[in-house]
């Protein structure tokens, strides 16, 4: 699976956008600098592609959860020493309505062997889906940042408030989903927010 990890292209820091140009020794994409968005750092491990792509599809929706502990793995290494100074793992929360009919959270299972491995708390209860979105794939990109509108709530501010939470997801798309959760963990006191995700759609 290691061979999965594609370290050569730079990515923003903050977005986790595949950067083409280095001119400029820039580690933010153009859009970060123009509206940074509400969280502070996001890594990526590989692009949204064959095969990382099947293979979190198997984990999804054939419930091939032995995937997820190698996709921890993945993520463990792509992070390496920097997330040492977090202090909470905070899995994207799905809908009742999702958790229900698909019968596992799969960011929650990618993010078990992070917690274990790091000895640090993993929030399941505390941070709430609070409603069913739309899958965000099936939207055009025009009306995904409207879809996720406060479509996140916090149920118990004291696990994250001034905590370094690092938020856990398989696929990141568009960034709005994650844009919301940051956006929602910050108005209740989170001091610092880090994406740790899988894979990233190569196009925004
Ligand atoms: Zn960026």
């Amino acid at each position: 699976m290691n061979g999965l990890v594609d370290t050569v292209t730079p990515r923003c820091t903050r977005c986790g956008l595949k950067m083409m140009t280095s001119a400029h020794n820039d580690t933010l994409c153009g859009a970060c600098q123009s509206e940074p968005p509400a969280f502070d750092q996001t890594l990526v491990v590989a692009d949204y592609a064959p095969p990382i792509d099947s293979l979190v599809q198997d984990l999804k929706f054939r419930a091939q959860l032995p995937l997820a502990s190698a996709f921890g793995g993945l993520l463990i290494r792509a992070a390496g020493s920097s997330l040492q100074a977090a202090d909470v793992l905070l899995p994207v929360p799905l809908s009742r309505e999702r958790l229900e009919q698909r019968g596992f959270n799969q960011a929650l299972e990618i993010a078990r062997p992070l917690a274990r491995a790091w000895n640090k708390p993993l929030i399941i209860d505390s941070c709430v889906r609070t409603r069913n979105t739309s899958p965000q794939a099936e939207l055009p990109l025009t009306q995904r940042r409207v879809n996720m509108r406060g479509a996140f709530a916090v149920r118990n501010r004291r696990i994250i408030e001034n905590q370094h939470v690092v938020v856990v997801d398989d696929v990141m798309t568009t960034g709005h989903t994650l844009q919301e959760l940051a956006a929602c963990l910050k108005r209740h006191g989170a001091a610092h927010v880090s994406n740790l995700v899988l894979a990233r759609t190569p196009i925004r």
